[in-house]
């Protein structure tokens, strides 16, 4: 029997997005073209007829209010150098199935983000659409736009910015992770660059990615400090190869393997 906390991380483990995996690809609007639309000042969200206007408009203001708390969590709210270009898109499927059929997303997702197009596409999941999936999306595309579409980040440091933006910041992902490096499933941050998410990718393997992404950011905010993390972001919106702002940012670090031994210090402390 898997014990309560197991549960609840697994129900954190299916709020999963595919995120910026797909910001090289190009958008397509999807073949179902009937969507109603409501116009803010950062927003535009398109919806479903299906969907109520009491969801579409608590979207819309949530998704002001997490533009101003994810930009402060990035330390880029005052930042003379960034404004966003140009409105964000959100569009709100009917539920999953219209989602996965003509969203075209894969089955294991629940919201995904296009950095590039400014687009999001969700679906109203009962299972955190406001605390957890807008933020993430959100988290996203803010990022993205912030350091530019050229600068070289690995998956794992993109999904990790996004959970952290997450009301909850699947803070079990310490224990989580922990447990990988007593039972060897652990996956060092230098191997852990070079995994992508697919359509088809094993359970197993997205939810241990998430946890360590979420985990290793976290602990890069919360330990090595906010300051410090928001230079790193600059250097990177600068187009300093990652490894080379790792470096500039935290001296002591050459590269990903110490930042990865300093991590699991960490966790094992
Ligand atoms: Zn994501």
């Amino acid at each position: 029997m898997p014990s309560k906390e197991q549960g609840i991380l697994k129900i954190f483990s299916v709020l999963l997005c595919v995120g910026v995996l797909l910001a090289g690809t190009s958008f397509a609007e999807d073949i179902h073209s009937s969507w109603q639309q409501m116009k803010g000042q950062y927003f535009v969200v398109y919806y479903r007829a299906d969907v109520p206007e009491d969801f579409v408009q608590m979207t819309m203001d949530t998704s002001q209010e997490e533009f101003k708390r994810v930009t402060d969590n990035l330390g880029i709210t005052n930042n003379e150098e960034w404004a966003l270009e140009k409105q964000v898109k959100i569009y709100i499927y009917s539920d999953k199935d219209d989602f996965v059929k003509n969203g075209g997303q894969a089955t294991w997702a629940h919201g995904v983000a296009f950095a590039q197009a400014k687009t999001i596409k969700l679906y109203p999941d009962p299972q955190g659409f406001f605390d957890t999936l807008l933020p993430h999306e959100l988290g996203h595309i803010i990022f993205r736009d912030y350091i530019g579409y050229t600068a070289s980040v690995p998956l794992w440091f993109e999904e990790g910015v996004a959970i952290y933006q997450e009301k909850a910041k699947r803070l079990g992902a310490k224990k989580q992770v922990k447990e990988t490096i007593e039972n060897g499933q652990f996956i060092p941050l230098s191997q852990l660059s070079g995994v992508r998410l697919y359509k088809n990718s094993k359970d197993q393997v997205v939810d241990l990615f998430y946890a360590e992404s979420a985990s290793a950011i976290y602990y890069m905010i919360t330990e090595l400090g906010e300051q410090e993390f928001y230079m790193l972001c600059r250097e990177l919106k600068n187009n300093t190869p990652f490894t080379a702002a790792l470096h500039k940012t935290y001296l002591r670090f050459k590269g990903i393997d110490e930042l990865n031994q300093a991590w699991v210090d960490y966790l094992q402390g």
